[in-house]
């Protein structure tokens, strides 16, 4: 077994530190927490640093400075570039240079956690391998202008450190009294919190690009799931980033649950961000209506290859859609080319009809095969 393991191609200080912050946050803090537990002001700076952090990495380090979907205030920046760094996902530079390679190259052989070299790849095993040359810093020069930037990504290490796993056990030594307080700090607040917030990033690269629809576009792997949106402060709705990656808001739709993009509202409120990116609502809905038709007619033209016959009532609900998806698409694109925008009961009227016929096409069966 062990020589299929390429060693020679491990990335030994990636894989050390995974290793152990993983033993001390999922084995050494559950023991710490049976034998001792934490008082309530300890349980709120845990719960301060799961958002704080998570935050940094899906509204900092993602919607921020990787897409840039968004300005914000120096404050908002020098916290995101804080909170990242206790993330312990390299500094911002590193991080929006693989991403926005993921995004130009999505499963092909240039994209850092490309899900076609397999799942482990994708959550992790990029992480731990080096498979190819590292990659050129030469994509995030824009971020290079931004002073603090400049300062995180030289000083992440330090940073990492003492804000993510040393702040913590001092507090705990203050406020829980001595160096129980300071072991639940830095095995809970510390290690545990960034198992946490790690495992929720690699889910967006191996699961996101695994489970669930895809309305917006197959051209690629990323999917839409409204269960991994609650493990990833909204990071879940992945098919609609794909294809709309400069949107501030993942989670399109008001019903989407997307704290990272309520926070960015919240924060444009207070004055705190501003020029807030939003894809136009016609587009998003063109963009529906096409992978709608572009499934009808997949799917027909397989049933329509095999033995047997398709129910004729449900077939001719399908057709009739069909029909006036194509008409209402044909309308939706020449209004979209003039830059017209249509009436939102229009719009609306056209999504419940494209959702119709994609809820149709899924019962569509033959028969007398
Ligand atoms: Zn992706
Ligand atoms: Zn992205």
């Amino acid at each position: 077994m062990n020589h299929r393991i390429p060693f020679y191609r491990v990335n030994w200080v990636n894989t050390s530190f995974l290793f152990g912050i993983t033993v001390l946050g999922v084995v050494a803090a559950p023991i710490f927490l049976f034998m001792h537990d934490l008082n309530w002001i300890m349980w709120s700076l845990f719960a301060f640093y799961m958002v704080a952090t998570g935050l940094s990495i899906t509204l900092g380090y993602h919607r921020l400075f990787s897409h840039l979907s968004f300005k914000a205030t120096w404050p908002v920046r020098l916290f995101t570039l804080v909170f990242g760094a206790c993330a312990f996902e390299n500094s911002v530079v590193h991080w929006a240079s693989d991403h926005r390679r993921h995004h130009k190259h999505t499963d092909h052989d240039e994209d850092p956690y490309d899900i076609s070299k397999g799942f482990f790849w994708a959550h992790i095993g990029w992480i731990l391998f080096k498979l190819n040359a590292p990659q050129p810093i030469d994509n995030v020069k824009d971020l290079q202008k931004d002073a603090l930037v400049r300062f995180q990504d030289k000083h992440y290490v330090v940073i990492a450190f003492i804000a993510g796993l040393i702040l913590p056990a001092v507090i705990g030594y203050f406020v829980m009294g001595g160096m129980v307080g300071a072991l639940g700090g830095f095995l809970v607040v510390g290690a545990l919190r960034v198992v946490l917030v790690q495992q929720s990033t690699f889910f967006i690269n191996s699961l996101c690009h695994t489970l669930g629809n895809q309305p917006y576009s197959t051209r690629c792997s990323a999917r839409d799931s409204w269960i991994m949106a609650l493990v990833t402060y909204g990071e879940g709705y992945h098919n609609y980033h794909h294809e709309f990656q400069h949107d501030y808001r993942n989670g399109v739709k008001a019903w989407n649950f997307d704290p990272t993009k309520w926070t960015i509202m919240l924060l444009h409120k207070l004055g705190l961000v501003s020029n807030l990116r939003r894809v136009p609502e016609s587009k998003i809905v063109a963009a529906e209506m096409r992978e709608a038709q572009r499934k009808a007619e997949a799917r027909l033209a397989e049933l329509n290859s095999k033995e047997g016959t398709i129910c004729e009532h449900a077939m001719a609900r399908v057709d009739e859609l069909l029909v006036q998806l194509k008409k209402n698409l044909s309308e939706l694109e020449s209004s979209v080319s003039q830059s017209l925008e249509a009436s939102r009961s229009t719009l609306r009227q056209w999504q419940r009809e494209t959702r119709e016929l994609v809820r149709r096409l899924r019962d569509l069966r033959l028969v007398n095969a």
